[in-house]
């Protein structure tokens, strides 16, 4: 059953239950339902109370407030944490990318901006082979593959230790 807080034309609330909402509406279309003061038909629902729990009274029920939508939760100052300078790498993109940095830096002898350089040296025998890293610009490791030296570019990312 579905109780209904109805209203008449005039104004008078009233009580109605009904098997179904379609039921309450057939009844009101066929005039089935008349105000209990006025006998007026000209009948609205005041305010629905569906699905009311068993065992519920009719005024506890309208005592539940109307479910209010859940506020959109703001998100907290600080929350999105980014790495610099690379803000939308996931996290675990970082720590990969992390670890690769200080597994290139115990491994690989730093040569810094003389890398294109040296690498160009190393792949022409003018300098013995030996792991390096450092940094090129755009153009160079272009270049670089240009002449098929074998480079690998990384996004260089701030120590996992600050
Ligand atoms: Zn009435």
């Amino acid at each position: 059953m579905i109780h209904y807080a109805l209203r008449c034309g005039t104004g008078h609330e009233f009580d109605g239950w009904f098997p179904s909402i379609t039921g309450f509406e057939s009844q009101v279309g066929a005039g089935q339902i008349a105000c209990p003061q006025c006998g007026g038909t000209r009948i609205t629902r005041a305010l629905m109370a569906p699905a009311l729990a068993r065992g519920l009274a009719a005024d506890q029920a309208a005592a539940i407030p109307a479910p209010t939508p859940a506020p959109t939760p703001m998100p907290a100052p600080g929350a999105v944490s980014a790495a610099p300078p690379a803000p939308s790498l996931p996290a675990a993109l970082v720590a990969r990318l992390q670890r690769v940095r200080a597994m290139v830096e115990a491994h690989a002898e730093d040569v810094g901006i003389k890398f294109a350089e040296t690498a160009r040296a190393m792949h022409e025998g003018e300098l013995p082979t030996r792991p390096i890293y450092g940094e090129v610009t755009a153009a160079e490791a272009k270049s670089l593959a240009e002449d098929d030296i074998p480079v690998l570019t990384l996004p260089w990312l701030p120590r996992a230790d600050g």
